[in-house]
């Protein structure tokens, strides 16, 4: 069972600090022989290897579905390949409800990098007044936000991010996950992660959630000393549940 923790950066941290960053994260990898796989998403201007020796993987945040070409402010394919970057973060619901993309472009971004090969973290999620609508209404909301994605799509990890947790403190109750993935797992058997305000104080119990297979983190992880303690905490996991 592949066990993960990523970590969004969105726009925070300058391409010097995410090489300190990453510098004191691929020390404590390699001293701890830490076993689960850690995804990296910094910001575009901090796209790069970093020199890691250890297994980090560095994702993009966001691309362009083309090599390259004319789409102002967007960065395409070869510039990730510059990097050796072939992970990519797709349908963040900042994305979304920020930046205004529809399902139709997100499913066309992930059938384009999926057809070149790349890794694709996946996100899905329902707003809050969804959540108040019921399990139906979130269920049907899921389902929409898998239209025209391979949810079989062998190099897919999925997220499971309620937008009303997301940056806000509010982090779903573990019964509450358990439920959600249940049903996110009908719909993909890919590994399946949770997101929302995960903190150190809480990493355990997310990830001790039946279904749950790993965590992706914004806000909490930005401090490299926070993000080696959810490691730390991480490695304590028990794999029987
Ligand atoms: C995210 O943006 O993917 C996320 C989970 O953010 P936070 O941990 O800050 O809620």
């Amino acid at each position: 069972m592949r066990k993960i923790i990523a970590s969004n950066f969105k726009t925070t941290h300058t391409r010097a600090a995410t090489r300190d960053y990453i510098a004191t994260l691929d020390e404590f990898m390699q001293k701890s022989e830490y076993p689960w796989e850690v995804y990296i998403f910094p910001p575009a201007t901090a796209l790069d290897k970093h020199g890691v020796r250890s297994d980090i993987r560095i994702g993009a945040q966001n691309a362009y579905p083309t090599v390259k070409g004319s789409f102002t402010g967007e960065i395409g394919k070869e510039q990730l390949d510059e990097f050796g970057v072939d992970t990519l973060l797709v349908g963040h619901s900042e994305r979304r409800h920020i930046m205004g993309e529809t399902q139709e472009f997100i499913a066309q971004k992930f059938a384009w990098y999926k057809e070149h090969n790349f890794n694709i973290v996946y996100c899905i999620g329902e707003p809050l007044e969804v959540r108040e609508a019921g399990e139906d209404a979130v269920r049907r909301y899921l389902v929409e936000q898998c239209e025209g994605i391979d949810t079989t799509y062998e190099r897919l990890i999925m997220a499971y991010e309620p937008v009303w947790a997301i940056g806000t403190g509010r982090t779903a109750t573990p019964d509450l996950i358990e439920k959600t993935h249940a049903v996110i797992k009908k719909l993909s058997d890919r590994p399946l992660l949770y997101g929302g305000s995960v903190k150190p104080e809480n990493i355990a119990q997310i990830l001790a959630v039946p279904g749950c297979d790993g965590a992706l983190i914004g806000t909490a992880s930005w401090d490299v000393s926070n993000m080696v303690s959810m490691l730390e905490i991480s490695m304590k996991q028990k794999d029987d549940k």
